[in-house]
């Protein structure tokens, strides 16, 4: 994929299906490419920016539809160029006759994220900022929407401009040694880089710490639910998800692959792994089941495990490390007509009593589930890391910033430190987008939509 910048460009902005379609136009000349093609009052290009403007759309004779368009112009507009959005009457037909008269008329079909793309060249947003644009239309959550929100309005960008002003403050100086180094003096006192070192590290390792809720909230918090065949766990992952996602039968085994479903408790999208039983057997389709149950563990960040209330059999599991949650929930209770015990005598703080049947207990399961993630600091804006590429620069920076300390430890030279530090800043500067190149962009916007 190329991007050039001087063609206007042009595409739905909108789905199809809705009542009305917007069209986006951009680019020098955009506003008059479209006055070849709008019949109103006032022409577009001489009317005042950031007006709206009932027309017609016309193809010499035939008048096409009943438009409203909005102009805009450089450089205050989302691509920073002149541009023009064209709201017609939501039919795909329409949209796509406007899209080809457009390009009659010069103007040619826009490809995926070429507008933010413009925008981010623009230095209308950096590189975080576009990205969230997207993470923003996909958001499905409060959760993930707060993440996406924070990130396009730059709390990232400020966070590492932060740190990359620390780093650079250390550099000029240690470069100002350099210039220097026949006289050898030492600008940068040792002790004090070794603390303006640990500062950034700490700064850096927090945002790498954060990825794990960032991810968790944006692809839906990993959820494994385990136990003996039979237990109901398809049944409890219908009654949270609320529909028949997963198989439900008597026979023990019947749920051999993992299923998925989403469901959203308080504004967190959680995601279900269902799976097989875990109890030996010789069948081998269960031996995967089994095999699967282990990696859902291993990929989950809350095990959900469930036994019966008839078999009392505690099935116990030695695998699940102490960064996940682990709650234990009791199932069928509405089989006892003394099921009174569970809610009273036998109630411990670590395990639920439920009848996924009935639905008695699931409000308490949801809350313990939601209660496992705290969005206290997604929501108050801070930065919270929850893209994979950052996430991968930021581990960079962190191995940089160990070697910086190494070389400082060991009185390597002040030319060897200060390119440890360059190496943070480039990885850091991967991220906002100073450091980039066409890959990286392609990479990025190749996965928009097309008029995003
Ligand atoms: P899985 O193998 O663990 O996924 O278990 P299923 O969800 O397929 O359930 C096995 C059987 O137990 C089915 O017949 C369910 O209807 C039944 N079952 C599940 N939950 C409950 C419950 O809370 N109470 C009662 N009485 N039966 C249940």
């Amino acid at each position: 994929m190329h991007f050039d910048e001087h063609d206007i460009i042009a595409a739905p902005a909108t789905a199809t299906g809705g009542a009305i379609a917007v069209i986006r136009v951009s680019g020098e000349g955009a506003v008059e490419c479209c006055d070849h093609i709008f019949r109103g009052r006032t022409t577009l290009s001489s009317a005042k920016p950031y007006t709206v403007h009932y027309g017609e759309i016309i193809d010499g004779d035939r008048v096409l539809d009943d438009v409203l368009v909005t102009v805009f112009r450089a450089p205050h507009s989302y691509t920073g160029e002149d541009g023009v959005e064209i709201s017609v009457h939501g039919s795909a037909y329409i949209v796509s006759e406007v899209l080809a008269l457009l390009a009659r008329h010069g103007a040619r079909m826009a490809q995926p994220g070429e507008f933010s793309v413009r925008a981010f060249l623009a230095g209308k947003m950096d590189l975080s900022q576009a990205e969230a644009v997207a993470d923003m239309i996909a958001s499905s959550s409060r959760a993930s929407h707060s993440l996406a929100s924070t990130q396009m309005r730059g709390g990232y960008s400020s966070s590492l401009a932060d740190i990359r002003t620390k780093l650079l403050n250390i550099v000029s100086l240690l470069e100002l040694e350099l210039d220097f180094s026949e006289e050898e003096v030492e600008f940068a006192d040792r002790t004090q880089l070794a603390e303006m070192l640990k500062d950034a590290t700490r700064e850096v390792e927090q945002l790498c710490e954060s990825f794990q809720l960032g991810n968790a909230i944006k692809e839906g918090v990993a959820t494994a639910i385990i136990g003996e065949p039979n237990v109901g766990k398809s049944t409890l992952l219908n009654r949270l998800v609320g529909e028949e996602r997963a198989m439900t039968s008597d026979i023990a085994g019947t749920t051999r692959d993992t299923i998925e479903a989403m469901c959203n408790i308080d504004g967190v999208v959680f995601r279900f792994i269902d799976t097989a039983g875990l109890h030996d057997t010789q069948d081998q389709l269960e031996q995967m089941g089994i095999e699967r149950t282990h990696q859902a563990i291993e990929q989950a960040q809350i095990v959900v495990l469930m036994t019966d209330a008839e078999s009392e059999n505690n099935t116990e599991i030695s695998d699940i490390s102490k960064d996940k949650t682990l709650i234990r929930v009791v199932n069928k209770i509405d089989r006892y007509a003394d099921s009174q015990r569970y809610r009273t005598s036998e109630i411990s703080n670590d395990t639920i009593y439920i009848s996924a049947k009935n639905g008695e207990g699931i409000d308490t399961l949801r809350q313990r589930l939601r209660a496992a993630i705290d969005t206290a600091s997604v929501y108050a804006g801070e930065t919270v890391v929850s893209n994979s590429r950052h996430y991968e620069s930021l581990k960079r920076a962190l191995e940089a910033l160990s070697q910086a300390h190494t070389a400082l430890n060991n009185n390597l030279s002040g030319e060897l430190l200060s390119e440890e530090l360059r190496d943070v800043l480039h990885h850091l500067g991967e991220i906002t987008g100073e450091v980039t190149s066409q890959e990286i962009l392609n990479n990025i916007f190749s996965k928009f939509c097309i008029g995003k």
